[in-house]
């Protein structure tokens, strides 16, 4: 399992400063984050801890598990981004 952001990403980066592992990308400031629509979570890299949901003020972040199927589509885009 792994949390994956979706669209209702407003791309704050509150969730950045929150992750366990730095699992999420990219960080304000990055030249990166001027060109993205949202932030992205690396599933090989997240340990399931949970504090980015909890924080996110949009509620953009599910599990994997837990993902709405209208947006199942976004699993596969936060693994794309790393890849
Ligand atoms: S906290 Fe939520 S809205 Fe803010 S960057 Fe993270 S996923 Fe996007």
């Amino acid at each position: 399992m792994a949390y994956v952001v979706t669209d209702t990403c407003v791309k704050d980066f509150v969730c950045v400063a929150e992750c366990s592992t730095a699992a999420i990308a990219p960080a304000m400031g990055d030249p990166a984050a001027a060109t993205v629509a949202q932030v992205y979570i690396n599933p090989d890299e997240c340990i399931d801890c949970g504090n980015c949901a909890a924080i996110c003020p949009q509620g953009a972040i599910f599990t994997s598990d837990e993902l709405p199927a209208a947006k199942a589509e976004f699993a596969d885009k936060n693994r794309a981004y790393f890849n």
